[in-house]
């Protein structure tokens, strides 16, 4: 049971009076795809922000230009949309922000060239993704989906089996997380998020060409390292064995935010202790991303 309302193909309902099919193509063949986005609550300001939703936006339309998922909104239409929801669900919390843009067709066939799609986004308070300062992870013995199967540049419903495999594999294994290699062995990213390396005072993050999402908190650390704190960032491909010898590791995204690694298929990563860049990047970008610097205000939507 849901006390909030969502954006159901046009209209804002109560969550709990959604219907969708059992025949339908998205719950059959996994036909889809979606976005994460945060707005985050400014106690001291009583005020709500949603980050970088035009970005969200941009990539979803995006995502569903490359999967045949023809949506009738535009990215402003759709931001405009997410504001007037939270209005409605009246949050004075941190939010977290669910579009999914998906197949309703209830063709027997797996054919993406199809006309019938819904579009619906829910949302729900959510202050921290997962309570943990330090994460002990694993590489993966699953290897992350490359783009000429599954679009890395998309993020489909269905993909995420690839990550639900990583992440049920860590979890069984007594780790807290996963980090996918590429087909040919190169580090990729976690089941939900960016992976940056710190070592001898650079940061080292996977490019676009190893198969990754194009996170947009990958982008801000990025933006925020450089231009913030001075640290230089390059975008190249990282081996496994960097990922051990590395001073300081760090998963990136908008749900996990900044999450310090500290140990690496049982090695112990620098000092053990939850990487300095990585805290010093998060407490920016929380302050960014509630409303607090000036310069990134434009990031911003403010929704009251
Ligand atoms: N990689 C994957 C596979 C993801 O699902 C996510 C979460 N969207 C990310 C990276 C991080 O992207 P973002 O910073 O845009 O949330």
């Amino acid at each position: 049971m849901s006390e909030y309302f969502a954006f159901y193909n046009g209209e804002i309902v109560k969550e709990d009076s959604i219907k969708i099919s059992i025949r339908s193509k998205a719950f059959n063949y996994g036909l889809g795809c979606f976005e994460g986005i945060r707005a985050y609550w400014n106690e001291e300001k009583n005020q709500l922000y949603v980050f970088r939703l035009r970005e969200h936006y941009e990539r979803l339309l995006q995502s569903c230009k490359t999967l045949y998922i023809n949506i009738p909104y535009s990215v402003e239409q759709l931001c405009d949309a997410t504001v007037e929801l939270l209005r409605k669900n009246n949050f004075k919390t941190t939010v977290y922000i669910r579009p999914v843009a998906y197949k309703s067709s209830e063709k027997l066939s797996p054919s993406l060239y199809d006309d019938e799609n819904s579009f619906l986004i829910y949302c729900q308070p959510l202050e921290r993704f997962i309570e943990k300062e330090a994460f002990r992870v694993c590489i993966s013995s699953w290897r992350r989906i490359s783009d000429n199967m599954i679009p890395a540049r998309t993020k489909p419903t269905g993909g995420y089996l690839n990550s639900a495999l990583a992440s049920m594999e860590a979890t069984l294994n007594g780790y807290d997380e996963a980090i996918f290699l590429t087909d040919d062995g190169k580090v990729c990213e976690g089941p939900g998020e960016n992976i940056f390396i710190y070592k001898n005072g650079k940061l080292i993050t996977p490019p676009a060409s190893d198969n990754i999402l194009e996170g947009i908190t990958r982008d801000m650390v990025i933006k925020i390292a450089k231009n913030e704190l001075n640290i230089p960032v390059e975008e190249r491909s990282i081996s496994r064995t960097e990922l051990y010898a590395a001073d300081e590791v760090f998963f990136t995204g908008t749900a996990m935010e900044v999450a310090p690694v500290v140990e690496i298929d049982r090695r112990i990563i620098g000092s053990g202790e939850p990487s300095k860049v990585a805290l010093e990047i998060r407490n920016y970008l929380m302050n960014a991303a509630m409303g607090n610097i000036e310069k990134y205000m434009d990031m911003c939507t403010r929704v009251y």
